[in-house]
């Protein structure tokens, strides 16, 4: 589910992927992936994104060794995590 969109969600895919050439994933994130799959349907459903048998949380990427910097880093930053829930946390 969308958190942030106060520019609107293309905003957020087009600085999510300008930064993710550039900047760092921040050191206080901790968690992981929960595999539930929003980050890879935002605006646009990815095409390399499965699920077994449809069930939830079970989320995987078929180009997963090339997937580009934008899938590899998010959540980036805690501005950046527009998905709640999401597995990962930011320090405070
Ligand atoms: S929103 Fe978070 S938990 Fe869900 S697939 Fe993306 S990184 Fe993983």
């Amino acid at each position: 589910m969308p958190k942030r969109t106060e520019n609107g969600p293309f905003d957020g895919k087009l600085t999510r992927f300008a930064t993710s050439l550039v900047l760092p994933v921040d050191k206080s994130r901790s968690g992981e992936c929960n595999r539930c799959g929003a980050c890879c349907m935002f605006f646009v459903r990815c095409p390399f994104l499965r699920f077994e048998d449809g069930k939830p949380n079970t989320a995987r990427c078929a180009a997963y060794k090339v997937r580009p910097p934008q899938c590899r880093k998010y959540p980036r930053t805690k501005e950046e995590q527009i998905h709640l829930p999401c597995g990962f946390q930011f320090e405070e």
